[in-house]
C-alpha cells in the first residue's frame, strides 16, 4: 500500500458509458478538491463488470477528462494483474476471518422487506450460516457476501450530511462476489483506495449510503479510513421524479456544441463556483474553490442544442 503522505483525491467512473454532465462535474469537483489542498490525484477505471463495461468508454472518458482540463498522477485500471492479485488478497483475508459466506439468495426473496438507505431492500442476512465449500470462495458458484460487524457506523461527512447507520442491519450484509464472479464494488472500492493513498473520497450524494457499509469494510480489512464528502448531482426532469442523468447528454454531443472552457464554466457556475457562466479552465478555478461557495441543492440539466444547468 502506497504511504505517500499529504493529501489524495481520485476520480472513480465505471466505464459502463459515455460521460454525462454529471459525471464531468464529479471529477471536476474531485479534481479541485485535491489540486486546492495542493495533492494528489488519481483517475481509476472502475471497469470490473465485463457484461456492462467497454475499453471503448474508458479511452473516451480519459479523453473527455484532458479536453476539460483535468490531469491526474496515477491511472489504475481495476481489469489489470496487480489489482487483480490484491482483491483477490481481500477476500482471502475476509474467508480466513471466516467472514465469507455463499448466497443464493435473488432480490425477489428480499422484495417487501426491510427498505434499504439506497432506496432498495435490505438483504435480511439470511444465509449468514453458510460455510464456503473446500475449495473457499473461488469454488463459489452463487454470490459471495461478507458478514459485516452488526455495530452501528457513526459518520458525518465534511459537508456535514449524517450517514450514520448500521450496515449490517440497514443495507444488508453485502455481496463481494458475484453470482457470474464478477468481483463487486463495495469490496473493490476501499481496497483500491488504500492501494492509492486516497485520504479523501470525493463523489456524488447518489452514492452516500454506501459509505457505511465501506467504512465498515475497511474496518475489517484494517485499512485507514479516508475523508469523505458527497456533493449535489446533476438531474434531468423525467416523469414526477428527477431521475440521475444516465448518459442521455453523451459528452460527444457536449463536446460538439461546447468548447471546453464553456462546459466548464457552465458546471463551475451550476456548483455556485462563479457568478454566471463563463470561459474558464480548471486551473484558473483552483485560486477560489471552497467548500462553502459549492451549492448542496441539486441542479437539473437539461440538452436541447447546448446545455442549461437550472
Ligand atoms: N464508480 C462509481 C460511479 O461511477 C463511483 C464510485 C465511487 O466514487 O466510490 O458512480
Amino acid at each position: 500500500m502506497r504511504t505517500a503522505a499529504g493529501p489524495c483525491g481520485r476520480f472513480a467512473p465505471s466505464t459502463t458509458g459515455e460521460a454525462h454532465p454529471g459525471t464531468l462535474l464529479a471529477a471536476l469537483l474531485a479534481w479541485l478538491d485535491a489540486r486546492s489542498l495542493g495533492g494528489r490525484f488519481v483517475v481509476r477505471l472502475e471497469n470490473l463488470d465485463v457484461t456492462r463495461c467497454r475499453p471503448a468508454w474508458a479511452d473516451q472518458l480519459l479523453a473527455d477528462l484532458t479536453w476539460l482540463g483535468l490531469d491526474w498522477d496515477e491511472l489504475v485500471d481495476q481489469a489489470q494483474a496487480p489489482a487483480r492479485a490484491r482483491h483477490e488478497a481481500a477476500l482471502d483475508a475476509l474467508a480466513a476471518a471466516g467472514r465469507l459466506y455463499p448466497c443464493a439468495c435473488t432480490r425477489a426473496d428480499r422484495a417487501g422487506g426491510r427498505r434499504a438507505p439506497d432506496g432498495g431492500w435490505a438483504y435480511p442476512n439470511t444465509c449468514r450460516g453458510r460455510a464456503l465449500p473446500d475449495g473457499g470462495w473461488r469454488a463459489v458458484t452463487e454470490a459471495v457476501r461478507v458478514r459485516l460487524d452488526d455495530d452501528r457506523i457513526d459518520l458525518v461527512d465534511e459537508g456535514g450530511l449524517d450517514l450514520s447507520q448500521t450496515p449490517a442491519v440497514e443495507m444488508g450484509d453485502p455481496v463481494v462476489v458475484r453470482r457470474d464472479g464478477v468481483l463487486a464494488y463495495q469490496l473493490v472500492v476501499v481496497v483500491d483506495d488504500a492501494a492509492s493513498g486516497v485520504t479523501r473520497v470525493v463523489r456524488g450524494r447518489d452514492i452516500a449510503p454506501s459509505t457505511a457499509t465501506q467504512v465498515m469494510l475497511q474496518r475489517l480489512l484494517g485499512l485507514p479510513r479516508p475523508a469523505y464528502r458527497h456533493h449535489f448531482l446533476l438531474l434531468e426532469p423525467r416523469g414526477d421524479k428527477l431521475a440521475k442523468l444516465h448518459g442521455s447528454v453523451p459528452a460527444s454531443a457536449l463536446r460538439a456544441r461546447h468548447d471546453a472552457a464553456s462546459l466548464c464554466g457552465l458546471l463551475a457556475a451550476a456548483a455556485g463556483l462563479v457568478a454566471a457562466p463563463a470561459l474558464c479552465t480548471p486551473r484558473e478555478l483552483l485560486a477560489t474553490f471552497a467548500w462553502d461557495r459549492v451549492t448542496n441543492d441539486d441542479r437539473v440539466a437539461t440538452f436541447t442544442d447546448h446545455l442549461e444547468i437550472a
